[in-house]
């Protein structure tokens, strides 16, 4: 895909899941859309439609048949809408067909189409030629795809937020503020002479500089916030073995069942399932076995280990009460190093032998939850307790959400950085310049302002057939 894509052709793709459904809409966008329509759609008493888009009035929902005219065959009973370029969403001319939602059906209604002249869309195309129509900013195309993909209340928000145009317009007056500087280092070099205005004004120029670049590494930061609210939290579930860590990762999808799917790639000895922690998208991991590497058992099983807690925002060791403190216990405590913690004392059902004073100690005080996986005691509280941990690191403002808009605000902020060294060594000003025009380039492309093929299919390729 990508920029060798622009031609205008005419794409069509289904729109709606596959699948057994009431309705299905199809898409067709492109110069021939209404030409299509004319080959294949008759009114309700049967009349085809005058070649072109005059047939069609823009923004009127029409019923009527998909007809197939090689075989004179009526396919289904149809609604379908034209928005006429440039008022639609790709900016060209769009067709809209709601069928009605069997596999069947709409292959074969999506079948025809394309005997019509339309080629099947690739993944994100309608986006795609939405973001070349200038109907939507690059930042504003990937909350699309991110506000498809949320499964939960914060994931949606921050997708919703974004699509909104949130973070383009903070991109956009970081640009803004760049290219003013910019702008006044150019004069300075064009006006030599006027050196002493110059100079009393240099104090306030760094200070913005310094400001832009706060504010540019403040937006990259929020990144690590923005990927995880898209891909998940992971909670991970640790202790030793028996306490009984599956049984509690059971319990806690077990009360939302609905919520839970297991995640692709997972490994034999790793169990990992999406669940909604309080509106918070959760990935909760149960690491089985993890116990017997930390004794030191396998190697491979320690850079596993490792890799999962390096990239867990809270683990939740569970322990089991009815038994004294086993051995080893301080190994797997480092193990997790600053990762957040809860401690849980299981199997409160069978009665406490385990001691919290034991316990807090190793802990360095981390606060314990009793409960029972077995009855459900405590569970409740604990996963309140898990939200509470994860919603208090919740950033505020503008949140940037992708590896490429961290890339490009860390390259903005060094640039601004280096620039201020130039200016303040007060020589090489055109270097200076240079850094400047740079960090407006690394705003270009995360705002989309400036793309090449290989940035359209790093953003486009993540999306859903039909988008
Ligand atoms: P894991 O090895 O840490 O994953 O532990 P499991 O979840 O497999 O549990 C080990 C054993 O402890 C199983 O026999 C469970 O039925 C039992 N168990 C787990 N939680 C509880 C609990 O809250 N109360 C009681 N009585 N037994 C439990």
């Amino acid at each position: 895909m990508g920029s060798d894509r622009i031609a205008g052709d005419t794409i069509a793709a289904l729109s709606t899941a596959q699948g057994r459904a009431a309705i299905g809409v199809l898409r067709i966008s492109g110069p021939d859309a209404g030409t299509i329509a004319a080959r294949i759609f008759r009114t309700q008493r049967g009349e085809g439609l005058a070649p072109g888009i005059p047939g069609l009035k823009p923004r009127e929902a029409v019923l009527g048949w998909i007809v197939d005219p090689e075989r004179d065959l009526a396919l289904d009973r149809v609604l379908v809408i034209l928005f006429q370029a440039p008022r639609s969403y790709t900016g060209e001319d769009l067709l809209e067909i709601h069928a009605h939602g069997g596999t069947r059906n709409l292959a074969d209604i999506l079948d025809l189409v394309l005997a019509s002249g339309a080629r099947l869309a690739e993944p994100g195309e309608f986006t795609l030629r939405a973001f070349l129509g200038s109907k939507l900013g690059l930042t504003e195309a990937e909350a699309v795809a991110d506000l498809i993909e949320a499964d939960s209340e914060a994931a949606a928000a921050v997708a919703r937020r974004q699509m909104k145009g949130e973070l383009g317009l903070e991109v956009q007056q970081l640009r803004e503020g760049v290219l003013e500087q910019l702008v006044e280092l150019e004069a300075e070099l064009d006006f030599p002479d006027e050196e002493e205005v110059h100079r009393l004004d240099r104090g306030q120029q760094l200070a913005r500089l310094a400001e832009l670049s706060q504010g540019a590494g403040r937006l990259a930061r929020s990144t690590d916030w923005g990927e995880r609210m898209l891909a998940g939290l992971q909670v991970l579930l640790v202790g030793p073995p028996n306490a009984g860590k599956s049984s509690l990762f059971n319990r806690l999808l077990g009360d939302q069942r609905a919520l839970v799917h297991e995640a692709a790639g997972t490994t034999r000895d790793v169990l990992e399932a999406r669940a909604d922690c309080q509106g918070l998208p959760v990935v909760l991991i149960d690491g089985a076995g993890w116990n017997e590497q930390a004794e030191g058992l396998e190697r491979a099983g320690q850079a596993l280990l490792d890799r999962r807690i390096a990239g867990a925002s809270l683990a939740v060791v569970v322990l089991d009460g009815s038994q004294a403190l086993v051995p080893g216990l301080p190994a797997l405590f480092e193990r997790l190093g600053d990762l957040e913690r809860v401690l849980v004392v299981n199997k409160i059902d069978l009665g406490r032998v385990l001691e919290s004073e034991a316990i807090e100690q190793l802990s360095s005080g981390a606060p314990c939850l009793e409960l029972s996986a077995r009855t459900g005691q405590g569970v409740d509280r604990l996963w309140q307790d898990v939200g509470q941990r994860l919603r208090a690191r919740q950033q505020p403002g503008p949140l940037a959400t992708r590896a490429r808009h961290r890339e490009g605000l860390l390259q903005t902020s060094q640039a601004l950085d280096a620039a201020t060294d130039l200016i303040e060594q007060d020589s090489q000003l055109e270097l200076a310049a240079e850094e400047l025009r740079l960090a407006v380039r690394a705003l270009d492309r995360l705002c989309g302002r400036e793309y090449d093929g290989e940035l359209l299919d790093r953003v486009f390729s993540r999306f859903c057939l039909g988008k």
